[in-house]
């Protein structure tokens, strides 16, 4: 058991935390407007190749809005910051549709586009850097007898091929990714993590960047809910935070409890 300050302040005593990678964690916003921009290219090729080429801008400005994306800025609460990669297919082919395909040649279209960026770009990316202090506060914590783990819509593969790109795997304790059943903003998820860690849900805290992690960490009944807003260009909006979190230095643990 710690007591967890914010800016000095002591908000909880807990014995764990779960912290969502994307955003929270990892500085992903310039990697995923690379993906989006890829998947963007690809998907008005693909269907400029078998559809009306005529409505390609229009295609492209929807798929745009679709994925959050704003000039260069990625909304951080959009599809492609906080949903799953299967959910982000289903939004492609919702747009499909919305260009007159069937649902059978929308989904066939979006995932091909998908697998094809896979192909051509997958091994070039390289996992995102870490936010400012991330990896101190992960040390920090788990130094303090702290159990960390992640909770991610990233796959398994994904998380920990970032954990282990940022040497912070021996940090964390377990894991949480799209390829668990159910996936989170599932409740049940935050539910079947702190089994995994043998710890209550009351005894820990959750930080996240997006509000969908913070109303899922309500309703598992986790102990202290904490908005991350310092991993995008357009600061989240929050509402379900009981704190907010701008700079991973700001939170720390009482030494002496
Ligand atoms: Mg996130």
């Amino acid at each position: 058991m710690a007591a967890l300050l914010l800016k000095g302040v002591s908000i909880a005593s807990i014995d764990g935390v779960l912290f969502d990678k994307d955003g929270t964690l990892s500085h992903s916003e310039p990697n995923l407007l690379k993906l989006a921009e890829q998947r963007i290219k690809t998907a008005v090729d693909l269907w400029s190749a078998t559809g009306d080429a005529s409505q390609s801008r229009c295609l492209e400005e929807t798929l745009r809005k679709a994925f959050g994306m704003h000039q260069s800025t990625l909304h951080p609460g959009g599809t492609l910051a906080v949903a799953a990669r299967e959910d982000n297919i289903l939004s492609m082919a919702t747009v499909f549709c919305l260009f007159e395909l069937t649902w059978t040649e929308a989904l066939n279209l979006a995932h091909n586009c998908f697998e094809g960026v896979d192909q051509e770009f997958g091994c070039s990316h390289q996992p995102s850097p870490l936010l400012p202090d991330a990896g101190k506060v992960l040390q920090r914590f788990q130094d303090g007898g702290l159990l960390n783990a992640v909770i991610s819509n990233d796959t398994s593969r994904g998380i920990r091929r970032f954990l282990d790109h940022h040497q912070l795997s021996s940090r964390i304790a377990s894991i949480w990714s799209a390829d668990d059943i159910p996936r989170k903003p599932d409740p049940k998820a935050v539910d079947q993590l702190c089994r995994r860690l043998g710890i209550s849900p009351q005894r820990c805290a959750l930080v996240g960047d997006a509000e969908t992690d913070l109303q899922m960490a309500i309703d598992a009944d986790i102990g202290c809910v904490i908005g991350y807003t310092g991993g995008w260009s357009l600061p989240p909006d929050l509402p379900s935070a009981e704190h907010l979190l701008d700079h991973w230095s700001d939170l720390e643990l009482d030494s002496d409890t």
